[in-house]
């Protein structure tokens, strides 16, 4: 038999790192199973958010805002740019160099820790506890034992059925980040958080970009109002083609374009693009887990089912992040994962998955915690709504970021904050506040009264908060 672990995590993304180190400063024996490899083949930690995710996304939006900036905004500053180029391989190297640092330094954080980390793919053999694992990395397979396992072995894009990725014309998440020049003619499928985001990117860089979401509904998970305002920024002022409503029916790659036949309001349309995304969600990484050989339960949407503290049907067994229900957000599941961890040292510990913030790095940027109004709407809540501009904030007015505004919703009776919503500049950041405070039962009279340094941001939170009261100062 293999060594006796007392926490086997199986995946090192957000949610099986974290679970891991989380576990060992616990004092458990902990060893950490990944199976990602970079394409060279050198293993590569930090899962789909540190490798082709939240971090290089990020990396590359940085990059084209720049270039948004000089091209559009310097100019106002009365800084005049000439001869401005782009150098496509370059912002990807300077991206793949952010990615390296942080997926080495969680092979230092697991040693510093004492995590073990190995390299392979992991799997159940027999049921426990303690449960024996097979690890097949390479030309060599082990077997380990542990007595609490932790799935967290996360997502990968949902492919559309008729457009499969080839890495020529049609790519995901994965290729959409190393594109080594500007397409021309960008097609993406879905107007998701990463067509958005990826669309976004390419758009700024000079490429004309064309989204096609199925769904008649622009950014449904947002508010209402967010999305309507986002949805006209987006179409007149970035310049994303964005097409609600319509039903791809073939996707065919050729040799110098891929043709795009959908329907529109009854209308069949081709298109032609010279690259095309496929971002239509993602789907949890179960497959060759071994779920079969102990009865571990999946949900009818595949994710492995669990329960609030994330236990799933089988003793010692957790699972945590993309592969369990909720948001699909890297910090979701770290949090769960320190949760798990906690509780098998017997602690209490618990995620509140009402008050998971959702960030959004399109520019402006869109975040939000808690209700939506129409969710409010929907469950009958008599609720109270401050709002207030960024083109009547100092701060914005000297960066020259006045898109958007802060909407706080309120519970009409109590005042207490249920839900924030932000499209601005660095609203990602401002969330912070919003969560801290629905998390500490917050009511808006509260923020009203915690003094915002001046000027700032922030200080649209503050006057969101006042409005409640019909008592902005600045408005
Ligand atoms: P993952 O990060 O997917 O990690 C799972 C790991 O397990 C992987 O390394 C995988 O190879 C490994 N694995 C799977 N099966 C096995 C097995 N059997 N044996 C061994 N290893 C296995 N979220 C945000 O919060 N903010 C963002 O800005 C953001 N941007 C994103 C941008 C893009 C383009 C994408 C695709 C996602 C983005 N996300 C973002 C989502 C975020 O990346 C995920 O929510 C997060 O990575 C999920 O973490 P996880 O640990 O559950 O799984
Ligand atoms: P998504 O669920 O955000 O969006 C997918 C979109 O594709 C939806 O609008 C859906 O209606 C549409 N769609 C589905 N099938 C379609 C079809 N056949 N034709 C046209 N449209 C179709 O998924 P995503 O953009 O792939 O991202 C996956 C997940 O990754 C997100 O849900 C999010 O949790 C995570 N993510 C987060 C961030 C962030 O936090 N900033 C960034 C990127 C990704």
């Amino acid at each position: 038999m293999g060594e006796l672990y007392d926490v086997a995590v199986i995946g090192a993304g957000p949610g099986g790192y974290v679970a891991a180190i989380r576990a060992a400063q616990l004092g458990l024996r902990t060893v950490c199973i990944d199976d990602w490899e970079k394409p060279d083949g050198r293993p590569s930690l930090g899962g789909t958010c540190l490798n082709v995710g939240c971090i290089p996304s990020k990396a590359l939006l940085e990059s084209s805002e720049n270039v948004y900036r000089a091209q559009h905004s310097f100019a106002d500053h009365g800084i005049t740019v000439s001869g401005l180029s782009i150098d496509v391989p370059a912002m990807i190297a300077r991206k793949d160099r952010i990615v390296d640092r942080f997926t080495g330094g969680i092979s230092l954080l697991f040693k510093k820790n004492k995590v073990d980390s190995l390299h392979g793919r992991g799997r159940f053999l027999s049921a426990g506890p303690p449960y024996v694992l097979e690890v097949q990395g390479g030309e060599r397979t082990r077997q380990i034992e542990a007595t609490h396992v932790i799935i967290a072995t996360g997502s990968s894009a949902r492919q559309l059925p008729g457009a499969p990725v080839d890495g020529r014309r049609i790519f995901d998440n994965v290729g959409a980040l190393s594109f080594t020049e500007v397409p021309k003619r960008l097609g993406v499928i879905g107007a998701g958080v990463i067509g958005l985001e990826m669309g976004s990117v390419w758009r700024r860089l000079g490429a004309q970009v064309t989204i096609l979401e199925a769904m008649s509904g622009f950014l449904q998970a947002a508010d209402e109002q967010v999305s309507r305002e986002a949805f006209r920024v987006f179409t007149r002022v970035v310049g994303l083609d964005i097409r609600v409503g319509v039903k791809v029916e073939a996707v065919v790659p050729g040799a110098d374009e891929v043709t795009v036949t959908y329907e529109e309001a009854g209308e069949r349309k081709h298109v032609a693009f010279d690259r095309l995304i496929v971002a239509v969600g993602r789907a949890p990484n179960t497959g060759g887990l071994g779920v079969e050989a102990v009865g571990l339960k999946l949900d009818p949407r595949g994710h492995v089912e669990v329960d609030s503290h994330c236990r799933s049907n089988l003793p010692n067994v957790y699972a945590v992040g993309d592969v369990v229900r909720g948001p699909m957000l890297a910090h979701k599941s770290s949090e769960e994962g320190v949760a798990v961890a906690e509780t098998i040292a017997g602690q209490a510990s618990h995620v509140n998955l009402d008050t998971i913030p959702w960030v959004i790095y399109t520019w402006p940027e869109i975040a939000w915690v808690g209700k939506t109004e129409q969710q409010l709407k929907a469950e009958g809540v008599a609720y109270a709504v401050g709002q207030f501009p960024f083109v009547v904030n100092g701060r914005a007015q000297a960066l020259g970021e006045t898109a958007g505004f802060v909407k706080m919703l309120a519970d009409a009776r109590t005042d207490r904050v249920l839900g924030v919503h932000a499209l601005g500049a660095y609203a990602s950041e401002l969330i912070a506040e919003a969560v801290l405070a629905i998390e500490f039962g917050a009511s808006s009279e509260d923020i009203a009264r915690v003094v915002h340094a001046h000027p700032t941001l922030s200080e649209a939170m503050h006057e969101a908060a006042l409005a409640i009261h019909k008592r902005t100062l600045s408005l």
